[in-house]
Parts: C-alpha cells; structure tokens; sequence
C-alpha cells in the first residue's frame, strides 16, 4: 500500500516538474518568438536599418562580388584568348604584357616562317619600378633557356641582365618598369620550324615562373 502510495506521488511528481519543464520552455519559446518580432519592429523602423539610409554601405558588397568575378573573367580571358585578341595566327608583331605579379599573359607564341623580321612589343602593365620588378623578353632555344637565365643574373641591370655577346641569346628586349613599353625586331632566319623555343624574362628569379614557349610555324 505506502509503495503504491509512494509510486503514485513520485509518478505525480514528475509529471509535476515535466509540466514545470514544458510550462518554461513555451514560455522561453513565446519570449524568443516575441524578442525576435520586437528586434524585427526595430530594424525596420530604427534610421541605421532604414531603407534610404547607409544604402552605400549596404550595396557594397554586391559590387565587390561583382568586381570579383569581373576580375576572374579578365583573369582567364587574359590566360586564355589575349593571343587571339591581340596577335593575328603566325603574326609577324607579337605583343607580350608582363605585369608587377611576375606574370606574361602569354604561354606561346606563334610566329611564321615566312616572317622576315619578327618583332615583339613587351608592354609592362604594372606600376612597379625596373630595379625592383623589371621585365624583359628573352629568346633561345629550349636547351640553352636555363644556361642563359641563370647567367643573366651576373650581366647586371645595366647589360638589361642579358648576358653580353653570347651566340645563345638569340633576341633580347631591355628591361623595362611598369608602365613602360620596349620591342626587339629580330631575324628568324636562322630559327627552324621544327626546333623549340623558350621566350622569357631574364630578371633574377622571374625566369622559373615567365616564360612561354616561342613556335616558328612552317
Ligand atoms: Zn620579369
């Protein structure tokens, strides 16, 4: 009997605390539904979330998306299709940008036979000085590109770091700063159709990353 008793009060007594525990939980819910209503009542109508005020702070970051994925399109349409804007299949006048980011927008370049003299415009895009991010436009073949690179680094700033009198360099273009512009018109004459080429920038370190591949097309 006292245990039935004692199951029946213990029974009721947590139905007690569960009720109590439910009763506080409606009621924090009510007050987080409630808080939230009264948080939205004031952003809509305090002035800092006013609709005609801060709007420039508000719509910035839609444009810097937008600037973003501008600057991803430019970034692959430079990689990709500058040579198709900028250089005709085989032209005989290449154009070549380097930038302050140690980068030509080219890979390749084409170039044809027939071509008697070829001649490469190397635009610096950037701001930064020639002693510190200068850039040129080197050519030799593929076997002689890292004898050449690494020997260019003694020839100084003042040889435009292109060793002197060597048979190797087959055409050179001085170094150049940002937002300078320099071109080098040479003979291919003694260039085969068939043989591989390396162009790239004989300024101390750049070589590992600009350069490209030069194609005499028969
Ligand atoms: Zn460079």
């Amino acid at each position: 009997m006292s245990d039935s008793g004692l199951g029946f009060s213990v029974k009721r007594f947590i139905i007690f605390i569960v009720g109590c525990a439910v009763a506080i939980l409606i009621f924090e819910g009510m007050g987080e539904v409630g808080g939230s209503m009264i948080k939205g009542q004031v952003s809509k109508t305090t002035s800092k979330y006013h609709p005609e005020r801060n709007v420039d702070d508000r719509i910035k970051p839609e444009f810097v998306l937008e600037d973003k994925v501008a600057v991803a399109n430019a970034a692959n349409s430079s990689v990709s299709s500058s040579a198709d804007e900028w250089n005709a299949e085989d032209s005989c006048e290449q154009v070549i940008e380097g930038n302050d980011m140690l980068q030509f927008n080219l890979k390749e370049m084409k170039v044809s036979a027939a071509c008697a003299n070829v001649t490469v415009i190397l635009k610096h895009t950037g701001v930064m000085a020639a002693e510190i991010m200068g850039h040129n436009w080197v050519l030799s073949s593929d076997a002689d590109f890292m004898p050449v690179a690494t020997a260019a680094a003694g020839a100084g700033l003042k040889n435009n770091y292109v060793p002197v009198d060597d048979n190797r360099v087959l055409a050179a273009t001085s170094i150049i700063g940002g937002g300078e512009k320099t071109s080098v018109t040479f003979s291919i004459e003694s260039l085969s159709a068939g043989d591989a080429y390396t162009f790239f920038c004989s300024f101390p370190g750049h070589y590992a990353i600009m350069k490209g591949a030069f194609k005499v097309i028969a």
